[in-house]
């Protein structure tokens, strides 16, 4: 026969008294339901009794079996750069301020009193001019990004109305969102953000209750912020334009060996000040910022195990959360965009978020891809631009792993400097097909995926 098991599957442990298990194919992003009779033909490669079994089609429509002679990692490969090549998104990120109120204590940026200039607005806004122009573009994004953005905000507003016309002139649609520490975000001034300068997605950082964020997340002289951010935070989710709105926000929770407790009294501290329905919520681990930062890390399994925890607190609260992709992962970052840049207070113009204002980085040109003080500058090797290939010729790990389609690789940078980037999913994806599962299990079994 023909035929092939696909690489790029998960199997559940035996469920509902043993006689199923669940398949998930990371390329076809499907879950389908088993017999095990079927599971053990499967295993045994006995494709000659499946193909007379009604379930046949099924397993190769979701890729599940495939034929012999596909070469699965170059498909994706292949698949992965035609994304890069399709996308009509033009991402630019730009820092409006060197400066933040914040001393965070696993920040690997060094912070000073610079903002962008008039000069310097000039100059970026021409650069996106000629960016916008290098494919055919359909949209304009914008990510204002930090130090803290809001420590720029005349430079957003000012800027913002450029871009506008810059995504108008080109026949292209405009948005932006924000990463905010949150301290200055007022109402007014979110919803002036929101209604005026088009920022749709919010992403503020509450690393656990006061207790444990302001041991963490305090300013540069020590005082405490949380009170302030939650107090904005529930000013905006209370206002009556907000719910209006299509705008989101995004509470993450940064952890790491002495916070991520603390999550579970978060989760239900958002819950009791009745906000977690109106938001977004997800936790990270505290990873290298061209610091140390990540030496008080879970381990990945650690991690994984304490992510399946806060899911479960978060689905008993009714709260959504994803827990398996339904798409795949073909650009991972910024970095793999083809014209997407990232600008600092400096001048200068990178591939990579986590660049700017790290003090290890701040003599190594290779990773400037432009600066806009120094006409004569050229660097004509964008960082991890060879990055689906090096997957290909098997430079990474991702090369065998099981979650390449949904993961992509997670981050080019990390796995440059040794620092395995894998996300939690790599490690608890068994346990999350389990509470798909039980989360979804009457709408699968309808469907008679059996
Ligand atoms: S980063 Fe890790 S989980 Fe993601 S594809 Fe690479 S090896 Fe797999
Ligand atoms: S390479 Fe890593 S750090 Fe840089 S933008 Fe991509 S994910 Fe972020």
């Amino acid at each position: 026969m023909n035929y092939k098991l696909s690489k790029y599957l998960v199997f559940s442990e035996p469920i509902i008294n043993s006689n199923y298990r669940l398949v998930y194919s990371t390329i076809s992003t499907t879950l389908t339901l088993l017999k095990v009779n079927i599971y053990d033909k499967l295993i045994n490669k006995d494709f000659f009794s499946l193909k007379n079994d009604s379930i046949f089609d099924r397993l190769i429509s979701s890729k599940i079996i495939i034929d012999k002679t596909r070469n699965e990692l170059e498909q994706i490969i292949k698949y992965n750069k035609k994304a890069i090549a399709n996308e009509n998104v033009l991402y630019q990120i730009i820092s409006p301020s060197a400066n933040c109120q914040l001393g965070c204590n696993y920040c690997g940026q060094v912070h000073t009193k610079k903002s962008l200039d008039d000069n310097l607005n000039k100059k970026i806004t021409a650069r996106i001019a000629v960016n916008i122009t290098l494919k055919k573009y359909k949209h304009l994004h914008i990510g204002w990004f930090g130090a803290e953005p809001l420590m720029g905000l005349k430079n957003i507003k000012k800027l913002t109305l450029g871009f506008m016309n810059l995504a108008n002139k080109n026949n292209c649609s405009y948005s932006a969102n924000m990463i905010t520490n949150g301290l200055s975000l007022k109402k007014d001034i979110f919803f002036d953000l929101v209604e005026k300068y088009k920022i749709t997605k919010f992403e503020i950082t509450l690393d656990g209750t006061q207790k444990h964020h302001d041991l963490r997340r305090h300013t540069k002289l020590k005082e405490k912020t949380f009170s302030l951010i939650f107090k904005n935070l529930k000013n905006i989710v209370n206002d009556n334009r907000f719910e209006k709105s299509k705008h989101k926000i995004i509470i993450r929770c940064n952890v790491d060996s002495s916070n991520y407790k603390s999550t579970y009294d978060l989760i239900n501290l958002l819950e009791v000040e009745k906000i977690l329905d109106k938001i977004s919520f997800y936790t990270a681990p505290i990873h290298s910022w061209g610091n140390d930062a990540h030496l008080k890390s879970l381990t990945h399994e650690e991690y994984s195990e304490f992510q399946i925890e806060t899911f479960i607190e978060l689905i008993d609260k009714k709260h959504k959360v994803v827990l398996l992709p339904g798409i795949k992962t073909p650009i991972v970052c910024t970095s793999l965009y083809e014209h997407a840049e990232v600008f600092d207070t400096d001048g200068n113009v990178f591939n990579c978020t986590e660049i700017s204002q790290v003090p290890i980085y701040e003599n190594d040109d290779s990773f400037k891809v432009k600066k806009l003080y120094d006409e004569t500058y050229t660097n004509n090797n964008r960082p991890y631009s060879s990055w689906n290939d090096d997957i290909l010729n098997g430079e990474v790990p991702c090369t065998n792993c099981v979650i390449l389609p949904i993961c992509g690789g997670a981050c080019p940078k990390l796995w440059k400097e040794n620092i395995s980037p894998c996300p939690p999913i790599k490690y608890n994806i068994k346990d999350r097909l389990l509470l798909h599962f039980s989360q979804n299990n009457r709408k699968i079994l309808s469907k008679k995926n059996v």
